[in-house]
């Protein structure tokens, strides 16, 4: 075994820790990051790029809570579950019904509005310090609802939307279409988040961001961790062939957190919600912005040189195979859209570190601030990298 004494270990290089590593040599610390991965690789690579600063309605709310069934039933709808996963995901399952009741379900967008509320621009920021504002677009994101009766079902997430100050701009169909004179006619309306800011290529943001906390003088250790815990002073990582001794850790390895939480004594009810994407390369894009067509629950996502279409939920773990339904199911709900797209250039499928509540886990541990937890980020890491830094940040300065 091969030792190494640090001030700060990472565990995990995706956007969370990357973006906790570069804070941290911002503050002087000592830092290393633990990945055994390409860094950036995981969930972090193969997001819909949204910096989405009007996400605060969490995944479970009381409309999902009484539409389950159905959602479950429909091959159209963009929740899936495997059953074989079904003993091991129930105790998420009834957390998730519960967080899903209406009181639960405000004060979990309450506190998810209020992380989100300086997206914007704290990417813009960031996205200057790690060389790739040229990557970032700023022309708003779109919702879309096919139908009038999807739009006023919409009603109750738009008004605590408002509630929260989010800027959300009416459009009817005529308008959308104005906006983005590619999609097909329709009855329905939008709803156009102007402050929204999007990723054109989250792969090479994360390749910039990986090289940024390189020439920061962050070291990367190759290696997984396998076990973890506290000793008379600091935190004892154990990732073979190294054995790691750090002042402090900070745990931000996505959906596969749980596990070392919990060895450092913090049960945390974590799992994954699998997403999907497609890509189909084109130089001539037909949307201008991410379009979210609501119901599908996937986004249509400008990237350079390339259409991808991102999204849909799966619950069945971390280690069930990908699903060629689901896969197929985004294609040709995709082509309802845009028919002229033929077979997807390339695919790929990624695991959300998801809470029950949608709300990231951002804290000390109970034991003691020389363990923080920085993980569950859900549909929302992407937008909260930077905030979550400054937190951890706050939290070991302190
Ligand atoms: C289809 C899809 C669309 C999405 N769209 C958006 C969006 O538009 N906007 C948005 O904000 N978010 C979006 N998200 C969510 C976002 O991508 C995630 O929340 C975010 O990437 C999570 O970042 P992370 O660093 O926690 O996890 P990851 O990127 O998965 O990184 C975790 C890292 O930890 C490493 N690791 C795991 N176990 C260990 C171990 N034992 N030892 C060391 N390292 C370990 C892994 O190798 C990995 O690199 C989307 C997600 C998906 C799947």
């Amino acid at each position: 075994m091969k030792t190494i004494s640090t001030d700060i270990a990472v565990v995990g290089g995706g956007v969370i820790g990357l973006a906790i590593a570069l804070r941290l040599r911002a503050d002087g610390r000592d830092v290393i990051v633990i990945e055994p991965n390409e860094p950036g690789s995981g969930a972090s690579y193969g997001n819909a790029g949204t910096i989405a600063n009007y996400a605060i309605i969490p995944v479970g709310t009381p409309s999902v809570l009484r539409n389950f069934l159905s959602l479950l039933l429909d091959p159209n709808s963009p929740l899936a579950i495997r059953t074989s996963a079904l003993p091991t995901l129930f105790p998420w399952l009834a957390r998730f019904a519960y967080e899903s009741l209406p009181h639960r379900y405000r004060d979990n967008a309450r506190r998810i509005a209020e992380l989100v509320s300086d997206a914007s621009s704290a990417w813009t920021e960031f996205a200057a310090e790690i060389g790739a504002s040229q990557l970032l677009s700023a022309k708003g994101c779109l919702y879309l609802y096919d139908t009038r009766k999807a739009f006023l079902a919409a009603g109750a997430d738009i008004d605590l939307r408002r509630s929260h100050g989010v800027s959300q701009e009416f459009l009817s169909a005529s308008e959308v279409l104005k906006l983005e004179p590619a999609l097909p006619r329709f009855e329905g309306g939008g709803l156009l988040f102007p402050e929204a800011i999007n990723l054109s290529d989250p792969g090479e943001v994360m390749r910039r961001l990986s090289s940024a906390v390189k020439r920061a003088g962050t070291e990367f250790v190759q290696a997984s961790v396998t076990g973890i815990a506290r000793e008379q002073k600091g935190v004892r990582i154990v990732a073979s062939p190294y054995d790691i001794h750090a002042r402090a850790v900070v745990i931000a390895a996505g959906a596969r957190s749980r596990k070392l939480a919990a060895e450092l004594g913090d049960p945390v009810p974590l799992d994954t919600e699998r997403g999907y994407h497609i890509e189909f390369d084109m130089s001539d894009l037909p949307i201008g912005r991410p379009v979210c067509p609501t119901a599908r629950g996937f986004y249509f996502c400008p990237m350079r040189g390339r259409l991808r279409v991102a999204g849909l939920v799966e619950l069945g773990g971390l280690a069930a195979p990908e699903n060629p339904r689901l896969l197929q199911a985004l294609s040709s709900n995709a082509r309802r859209y845009f028919p002229e797209l033929g077979e997807p250039s390339r695919k790929w499928s990624g695991f959300r570190p998801s809470m029950p509540d949608s709300v990231p886990v951002i804290r000390p541990s109970k034991g003691g601030k020389d363990v923080i937890l920085a993980f569950g980020h859900g549909h929302i890491g992407l937008t909260l990298a930077p905030r979550t830094a400054r937190l951890v940040s706050a939290m070991l300065a302190a």
